[in-house]
């Protein structure tokens, strides 16, 4: 067999097709259907943003992420410059947690809960922040848990455009079965 007859037998259609699209610049077009993957689906590169079951998606270092949900939850951690309450300038490293709870500065917050004492309301203030602490917590974990799964049994897209589906996903009953006995730890948490 000559060198180029050998050559030849290791590529197969689908990787001469690639070749061509790489060759002819088409970086994103479709060279071969992953395993698993119906004809419909459409095929995204790096960067790519498009909308699919009323989400935003987009790829991002081969990964194909739901950004809304990203979006929403940098907002959500988002502090602003000045204290939405007082209007003094607040500071990351002081304020960061207290506007993460209270939406306004420590300062704000520890004149509030100064306030809260005179009244005699504080036991009842203080139980529903750690309540509401603990739902913030259970929040996070689902959402961290939806977007593990989202990640993990979706497809990669290559470089080359081809959709390649992830085998040896986790098993998604035992991860759903794991995190409703950590929420129901959690609320027995709550006071
Ligand atoms: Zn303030």
């Amino acid at each position: 067999m000559s060198k180029v007859q050998g050559l030849k037998k290791q590529f197969t259609e689908r990787d001469v097709n690639r070749m061509r699209n790489l060759i002819q610049g088409k970086h994103g077009e479709k060279v071969g259907q992953g395993v698993g993957y119906s004809k419909s689906e459409k095929h995204y590169k790096e960067g790519d943003v498009w909308e699919a079951d009323g989400r935003k998606w987009t790829i991002k270092d081969g990964i194909k992420q739901n950004i809304t949900k990203l979006d929403a939850a940098k907002k959500a951690h988002m502090m602003p410059i000045f204290c939405p309450s007082c209007g003094s300038k607040m500071h990351v490293d002081i304020d960061k947690a207290y506007y993460n709870l209270h939406k306004k500065c420590l300062n704000c917050v520890v004149k509030f809960e100064h306030e809260l004492r005179k009244a005699g309301l504080y036991e009842a203030y203080e139980a529903r922040i750690i309540n509401s602490d603990i739902d913030g917590f259970i929040n996070d974990i689902k959402s961290y848990i939806e977007s593990q799964l989202t990640i993990s049994n979706n497809s990669y897209i290559t470089e080359q455009g081809d959709v390649e589906k992830w085998v040896g996903g986790p098993n998604i009953e035992k991860v759903y079965e794991g995190l409703a006995k950590t929420i129901e730890h959690l609320e027995s948490l709550k006071k």
